[in-house]
């Protein structure tokens, strides 16, 4: 076959996914913004009818005899042409589509639905031995699948690719023991430092949820979210998602004592959006025109959070609106305080509760827990006591019962391990992009403290949205930063930023 005529005819199913992936969007969100609770049976069957269609779509033969026409061609000579990068991820797609059996897959995705409802049951109840017997028969299905897919080094290579395309168990495990060695003892500094934060200033006091609202739509749109394309709704939990070019949705939830849940969760969703919004829309559902990985997509969302939304240049600038929008609540309170309040270090149970500097440790104990599970074979009615033992190690806690240990995340049940990693690696990932921001704009402190994000924004634009996924991810923090990805930003930035805070040496 012409291999142009193959390109052509490989869009035009490429188009086709992405209308059917993208009305499921549309599907989904709604679900968990607006469906009445009895809706939820039917819109189960119009989800699975639309993800089984795309399903069929992408793995029949003739994709395979299409890309083949295209890989043999001089189309891929330069292997960073649009082209190329396209064929190179539709045939990694392709692959790893049709490794898995379908019975394989109707039945892992049986088991997981099934999971779900028994795991919701178990947190409920806080008893792991409820949940136990089926997160037994997923970690097997589990074990089975990374077998289909195939790996060179660790079968849990095999999962950590399926989110995090190229990362090797291996270097996490490098990146990850690197910081923790750093980060445990720093950690133990701040938690005995003399200098604390009330962090009932923002956790304790009245915010209306409408005034919440305001002031959350004027930071998103400061920071660069274009409102003409994108909108924000409530959801239980917070999330974004891209119904396609000119239409991004981010969902926040309110409580009217507490600011930062729903302030620092809007600028989390407002991180992804930003990079959804700014990818080549040209391109949009082709490889050209995605994000890279689920790391580089957590490391914009952490970026607009944490890197700027919790700096202290950013709330010179916005607490003096912040203070306009609620001047009963804060008319007592100085800035620096309530920097320090929304930069307070928590040591506590919960991941998604996690600060800044804790954040990384919960996740390491997951990926040292599924590593265990998957490589070594750790029973699974020895996960509890491996999860209490290293929380007691990295974060000095005893986790009182397994509703706030094992059993707090969703994730393994719906059979997603692998997954975890990728939230690190996406504080890591921002990191190092930052400081070379910074050093790219030298008074970048300056112009957020003046409300001027766009700089930063241009960057990103151009150093990373631009590329969608030309490169890996390991490959493009190589093409940005001129180095490998390490843990020594994250780490720095932290050690900077809360020695200042919390006064120490
Ligand atoms: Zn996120």
């Amino acid at each position: 076959m012409n291999p142009e005529q193959a390109y052509q005819e490989l869009l035009a199913r490429a188009r086709e996914l992405a209308l059917i992936g993208s009305v499921n969007g549309v599907l989904g969100w709604d679900q968990e913004v607006n469906m009445p609770r009895k809706g939820a049976a039917w819109r189960a069957e119009q989800s699975a009818y639309l993800a089984g269609l795309a399903h069929r779509k992408a793995t029949t033969p003739e994709i395979n005899d299409l890309l083949s026409a295209i890989e043999e061609s001089d189309l891929v000579s330069d292997p960073l042409s649009d082209v190329a990068v396209n064929a190179r991820e539709w045939r990694r797609e392709y692959d790893r589509a049709t490794k898995l059996p379908t019975e394989f897959v109707e039945r892992f995705s049986r088991t997981a639905s099934l999971a779900q409802n028994i795991w919701a049951e178990a947190r409920a109840r806080a008893d792991f031995s409820l949940y136990a017997p089926k997160l037994d028969e997923l970690i097997e299905l589990t074990r089975q699948k990374a077998e289909y897919y195939g790996y060179e080094d660790k079968p849990y290579d095999a999962l950590l690719d399926e989110f995090e395309p190229g990362e090797k168990t291996e270097n996490v495990k490098r990146l990850f023991a690197g910081l923790r060695e750093e980060l445990v003892p720093f950690l133990q500094e701040i938690v005995d430092a003399p200098k604390q934060p009330d962090f009932g200033l923002v956790e304790d006091r009245e915010y209306p949820v409408e005034r919440q609202r305001i002031l959350g739509e004027m930071a998103s749109a400061a920071l660069g979210l274009d409102y003409a394309s994108a909108r924000l709704d409530v959801s239980t939990h917070p999330f974004s998602t891209n119904f396609g070019p000119g239409d991004q949705r981010i969902t926040t939830r309110f409580d009217p004592r507490n600011f930062g849940d729903s302030f620092f969760s809007i600028l989390h969703e407002t991180g992804h959006a930003l990079y959804e919004q700014n990818l080549p829309d040209e391109f949009f559902g082709l490889p050209r025109g995605s994000a890279v990985s689920l790391g580089i997509h957590e490391s914009q969302s952490r970026t607009w959070e944490n890197l700027v939304g919790r700096s202290q240049a950013f709330w010179r600038y916005f607490f003096p609106l912040t203070r306009q929008i609620f001047p009963k609540t804060l008319s007592d309170v100085r800035m620096e305080d309530f920097h320090f309040a929304v930069n307070a270090v928590k040591p506590g149970y919960i991941r998604v509760d996690a600060d800044e500097v804790t954040y990384n440790l919960h996740i390491m104990l997951r990926f040292e827990i599924e590593q265990a599970i998957i490589n070594e074979g750790l029973p699974v009615e020895e996960i509890p006591a491996a999860w209490n033992a290293l929380f007691k190690a990295y974060l000095g806690l005893d986790v009182p019962d397994d509703s706030k240990g094992v059993l707090q995340d969703i994730h393994w049940s719906f059979g997603a391990m692998g997954y975890f990693p990728t939230y690190a690696l996406g504080n890591l990932y921002a990191a190092q992009f930052f400081a070379q921001a910074r050093n790219d704009i030298p008074d970048m402190d300056v112009l957020f403290a003046a409300g001027n994000f766009e700089p930063l924004l241009n960057w990103l634009r151009q150093r990373v949205y631009q590329h969608g996924q030309r490169y890996r991810a390991h490959e493009l923090v190589q093409v940005v930063t001129g180095k490998p990805l390490s843990y020594k930003p994250l780490m720095s930035y932290l050690r900077d930023k809360y020695s200042q805070l919390y006064g120490i040496a």
